[in-house]
């Protein structure tokens, strides 16, 4: 164990628990957020320690997301800070590449996560000054707990930490199978088979396609509104053409205009069943969180009728689904593609900075910095992009004060603190 000094190891006396102080902060998550503060770390020259539940890095991208999966922005905004991805990664890199990159990144940074160990609680003790970070791993029939303490505490646990699932009437008394998006892995098992999608987001949209490409019969559930816009405008992507148009327009103009290219390039989506929300689709985001769809091939499949899209649901019964309009689907199998939830309110013990949503109370830009040493990564609703920014400011902000009280401690004494370190 690098970075760590055990203050309590005897194996015989305290078996299974042991109580570590971390030289530099503790980072939870490694997931990419997670990853790119180390890195940034790295460069402060700050040693650091990075605690994951998992038994790998990404464990979002390796482990819960399906096979046809790509980076739904270009890869100049998903890059990490300080190594760009390979040259010949094509323009939507794929799971595949993204994972690649992200294992070559650990390995460039030297960044060895503590794998298999996830907190359970983390708390600021006011009376010294420092977090208190409590996890439990298991290996095998072995259950250990560990407290680490420690200065900085940065929370990179995700948007993505928990599937939401939401109750919805007879759903129990189904017999076919129900699964969630996250357990999603390609459409091959479902050959032949009546699906039901509930969720018409990025996930509802591909999972659906992903299951017309595999000879099944998806009908989709939109309940309320949706923005769908084209993944590319004439050539550029979408999402960059927002962002270069940003810099000039006020936010409802760059809305108005993204809104007539959709319809220039998709044509009028109400009539499939695809109702647009009255807000702007930067403002909904924005405002709600709630990210337009980038389409990259559904549409099509719906204009065609191979994707039925339906409204909400009314009930289920054994085999079957009843829809608010009242119509009856026969259906073999239910894809919850309903979204996801931030898991920090389980875990960390503060009101002050992250609100009971699990994500932090200040809006994006300034949603990176608490009190007392509390940092958070990856929660500004702006993907790979908004991460990279957070990481690179909690890197120079701790490091800063690293920089200083190192120096400081050089002038006045030896630092006779047992340390390991990374470096
Ligand atoms: C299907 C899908 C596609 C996406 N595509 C894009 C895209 O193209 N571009 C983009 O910018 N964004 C995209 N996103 C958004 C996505 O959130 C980011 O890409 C990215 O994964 C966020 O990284 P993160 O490290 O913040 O969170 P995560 O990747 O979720 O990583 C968090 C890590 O924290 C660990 N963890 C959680 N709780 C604990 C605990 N209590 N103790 C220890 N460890 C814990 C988890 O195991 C996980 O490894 C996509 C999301 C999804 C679901």
């Amino acid at each position: 164990m690098e970075n760590l000094f055990r203050v309590t190891d005897n194996e015989d006396l305290f078996a299974h628990h042991r109580c570590v102080w971390v030289n530099g902060p503790v980072i939870v998550g490694a997931g990419p957020s997670g990853l790119a503060v180390g890195a940034c770390l790295k460069k402060q020259g700050v040693p650091f320690v990075v605690l994951e539940k998992a038994e790998c890095i990404a464990s979002l991208w390796q482990r819960r997301t399906y096979d046809r999966l790509k980076l739904h922005l270009p890869k100049q905004f998903c890059q990490l800070p300080n190594l760009p991805f390979p040259a010949e990664f094509p323009e939507y890199p794929t799971k595949k590449q993204f994972i690649q990159y992200l294992e070559s990144y650990a390995n460039h940074f030297e960044i060895n996560p503590q794998f298999n160990e996830c907190v359970q609680s983390a708390k600021y003790d006011e009376t010294c000054g420092l977090w208190r970070v409590k996890t439990v791993s298991t290996s095998g029939s072995t259950r250990s707990e560990v407290e680490y303490i420690c200065r900085w505490l940065v929370v990179a646990t995700g948007e993505n930490a928990e599937c939401v699932v939401p109750d919805i009437n007879g759903l129990s008394s189904f017999s076919g199978k129900v699964m969630h998006v996250c357990e999603y892995k390609s459409g091959e098992t479902f050959q032949g088979k009546k699906v039901l999608v509930v969720g018409c987001g990025n996930s509802g949209m591909e999972v659906s396609l992903d299951l017309c490409n595999h000879n099944a019969m998806p009908s989709m559930v939109v309940r309320s509104s949706v923005h769908v816009l084209p993944r590319e405008i004439y050539g550029k992507s979408t999402f960059e053409l927002g962002v270069l148009l940003m810099k000039w327009l006020p936010l409802w103009l760059v809305d108005k205009l993204l809104l007539i290219f959709a319809w220039l390039i998709l044509g009028n989506v109400e009539k499939y069943g695809l109702k647009r929300p009255s807000m702007g689709p930067l403002e909904l985001k924005n405002c709600k969180g709630k990210t337009p769809v980038l389409d990259i091939g559904a549409l099509q499949k719906i204009k065609s009728g191979e994707i039925k899209v339906v409204p909400g649901i009314k009930r289920f019964s054994a085999a079957s689904v009843e829809l608010v309009n009242g119509e009856k689907l026969d259906i073999d199998s239910v894809i919850m593609a309903t979204g996801y939830r931030s898991n920090v309110p389980y875990w960390l013990q503060e009101s002050e900075f992250f609100s009971k949503n699990g994500f932090p109370k200040a809006p994006s830009p300034d949603a990176w910095k608490g009190k007392a040493g509390l940092y958070a990564v990856g929660f500004t609703r702006r993907g790979l992009s908004g991460a990279s920014s957070d990481a690179v400011k909690i890197a120079q902000d701790i490091g800063k004060v690293w920089k200083e009280e190192t120096r400081q401690k050089k002038k006045t004494s030896a630092c006779h603190r047992r340390c390991i370190s990374q470096f």
